[in-house]
């Protein structure tokens, strides 16, 4: 009985809401959201022993947040977090459907952009971040032996590789907490980023938290985008790290920002967070004064001998349905996935890039972990119709007069 009554009102409510969707069938170029005669929307899946009226009333306003974020044209940083959680829990091939729409307005849906990331400085870093191999902390346990940086010429080769393999961003990590008193390192890393840039290479790196001078200077040498992760949601975050805070990150966002430097900021899944903190994460950044550039998605690779070796690997639908939410409150960002990719099957990166994500990291390593190689993605693009994206060159947003070539 309690089940009939709940699809009557969901007949009611999809009825109410019928006019609204007509409405916004037509949304750019040939793209139609619900046009007359479709079925009706799925609805958001929800705990019994709700109210049933409220429910409707519910799913009524997330189908219509979820719409009208549809049929944007232009990117917003005014996000509430609910209309966030509003779009984050429709049913999850609804949401990949409409993320894959809006992938198609801003993007060109067969371009991703192939990465390489190297680690110029391995290990020692004094931060206690629980997932790192590279933290100090964890050393006796994971046994990775601290490095020295690499010099420029190897760094330099690397990318050389990298550019003759089809990656076309350069990306290069230091394993410690911040700049301050390196100056020679600082220098040469000037040098990496200025010879990786006269290679006609997008150029990033990933150096902890910076100031502004620091980020000025990389700024002049030819830096491209800043690497500096936040995470997950200011609310976990404490239980993941404590020897920086979240605001210390979002302050060398700022200080990146400010340089004129593309942001790249993502979080990491599979942490022990739950739902609320995606949601809370992708709020984060959906809310900075202008988006990432970059938006990392990566899946925790459970390092033994760190504080979280023996978590479970997060489930695929969870980095779909963040994907997914990234691509449409994010519209113009490039959605990288990141970490753990080596462990997603062929068909679950096909319904990622589907469903938004336009960026890799390949090559041979990806910092300590195991990375899929430029053939391995040469041949996966070949089989699905996908092509690199050429340096500097991400497709021009609606309002610039991209068509779509769905
Ligand atoms: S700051 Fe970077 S290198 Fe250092 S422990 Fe955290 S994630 Fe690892």
């Amino acid at each position: 009985m309690r089940v009939l009554v709940h699809q009557v009102l969901l007949r009611t409510a999809r009825m109410r809401l019928a006019p609204t969707a007509c409405r916004m069938s037509t949304i750019a170029a040939g793209q139609v959201v619900p046009s007359p005669g479709s079925p009706p929307p799925p609805t958001l899946q929800h705990p019994p022993g709700h109210d049933l009226e409220h429910d409707a009333e519910r799913q009524q306003r997330a189908r219509r947040i979820l719409q009208q974020a549809v049929a944007a044209t232009a990117p917003r940083n005014d996000w509430a977090r609910d209309e966030i959680s509003a779009i984050f829990y429709q049913p999850l091939m609804e949401l990949a459907f409409q993320a894959a729409i809006v992938h198609r307005r801003f993007h060109n849906p067969a371009e991703v952009q192939l990465c390489t990331l190297m680690n110029i400085k391995t290990g020692g870093c004094t931060e206690d971040c629980s997932y790192c191999a590279q933290s100090t902390r964890y050393q006796k346990g994971t046994g990775l032996e601290a490095k020295r940086v690499e010099s420029v010429e190897s760094v330099l080769e690397a990318a050389r590789i990298a550019k003759e393999n089809g990656s076309t961003r350069f990306c290069m990590g230091a394993a410690w907490r911040d700049m301050r008193g390196r100056k020679n390192s600082l220098r040469n890393i000037k040098e990496m980023v200025s010879g990786v840039r006269a290679m006609g290479m997008e150029v990033c790196v990933t150096l902890g938290m910076i100031n502004e001078e620091q980020a000025k200077e990389l700024k002049e040498a030819g830096l491209t985008a800043y690497n500096h992760n936040v995470d997950t949601s200011r609310e976990f975050y404490p239980s993941i790290i404590s020897t920086r805070t979240y605001d210390e990150r979002l302050k060398t966002l700022g200080h990146v920002r400010d340089a004129g430097i593309s942001v790249c900021s993502g979080g990491i899944l599979g942490l022990g967070e739950t739902s609320e903190d995606r949601i809370g994460l992708l709020h984060t950044v959906a809310t900075l004064p202008s988006h990432p550039e970059s938006f990392p998605v990566n899946a925790l690779i459970p390092i033994k001998g760190t504080p979280l070796g023996d978590r479970k690997p997060i489930e695929f639908t969870s980095m779909l349905r963040t994907i997914a939410t990234a691509r449409i409150i994010m519209p113009a960002t490039i959605i990288r996935i990141a970490a753990g990719r080596k462990t997603m099957p062929e068909e679950q990166q096909a319904l990622c890039f589907m469903a938004g994500a336009n960026a890799v990291f390949t090559g041979e390593k990806m910092l300590t972990t195991e990375c899929h190689g430029w053939d391995e993605d040469a041949a996966m693009f070949g089989r699905w119709g996908l092509e690199p994206m050429k340096s500097f060159q991400k497709s021009p947003v609606l309002a610039e007069g991209f068509t779509s070539q769905a």
